[in-house]
């Protein structure tokens, strides 16, 4: 339902539950979190409320200044921890709006390589995916366009892979998406509102588009895989 990611220069744990505030008036049934630092990444997630999810926090501490947030409106799997994003498969870490209509089909095919599923969403076989085609040996952003290709249905995606502590990718088909310009960070959101706490320096995705976020750069491409300009638009201040 709702995204934010932040590429940061600084702890983005407050920052992330900051946004997800923001992002609540779209409604939602629970919310997660997912950071990584040199370690690794680590991800919490609660059923209902953000302040639910800040009470796990508050319990059991993560940091790091690369993540991701998530508000869940369930479509696929009842509104449960387990079902929250996060979604994690080996090394791969993210969170999905929208619906993945193919899914079942591509469980079936990861299963049947082994792979065993830990929810009941259609957001989790896009983890499995990209993590199959990292361990095939392909570099993440390959990876990553070819797992595009092949879902259908309707995404807005924010993506941590393990190892690479200072990328996000994003992906946009049917679910809006925005990047955020900032100074020596950088973000993505399912709105200019969830980035609105950070920026007003945004950059609309358009249909297809996926972007490979650092610090300090986001490398936007559309859906055949071509480098794309997208324009640079200041939006209002929100408060
Ligand atoms: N289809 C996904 C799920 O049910 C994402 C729902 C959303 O957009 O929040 O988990």
């Amino acid at each position: 339902c709702g995204i934010i990611g932040v590429t940061g220069n600084g702890p983005v744990v407050p920052r992330l539950i900051d946004s997800l505030k923001r992002l609540e008036y779209r409604g939602y049934d629970s919310a997660g979190i997912a950071v990584q630092d040199e370690t690794g990444i680590r991800r919490r997630r609660a059923k209902g409320k953000i302040r639910n999810l800040e009470a796990v926090l508050l319990e059991d501490p993560i940091k790091g200044h690369v993540g991701i947030g998530h508000t869940r409106w369930a479509t696929h799997g009842a509104p449960t921890q387990a079902n929250a994003h996060p979604h994690k498969a080996g090394r791969v870490c993210l969170v999905h709006n929208g619906i993945i209509e193919n899914f079942a089909e591509l469980k079936a095919e990861l299963e049947a390589e082994g792979r065993v599923f830990e929810s009941q969403t259609d957001t989790e076989v896009v983890a499995h995916l990209l993590d199959h085609n990292l361990s095939e040996g392909m570099a993440p952003l390959d990876a990553f366009k070819a797992t595009l290709d092949r879902l259908t249905g309707a995404y807005a995606l924010a993506v941590l892979i393990e190892g690479e502590h200072e990328l996000i990718l994003g992906a946009r088909r049917g679910s809006p998406l925005v990047v955020g310009w900032g100074e020596g960070e950088m973000y993505l959101g399912s709105d200019a509102l969830a980035v609105g706490p950070f920026t007003q320096h945004i950059s609309y995705l358009e249909e297809g588009d996926y972007v490979a976020m650092t610090r300090t750069d986001a490398r936007i491409f559309n859906a055949k895989g071509e480098p794309a300009d997208r324009a640079v638009v200041k939006v209002a201040a929100s408060s």
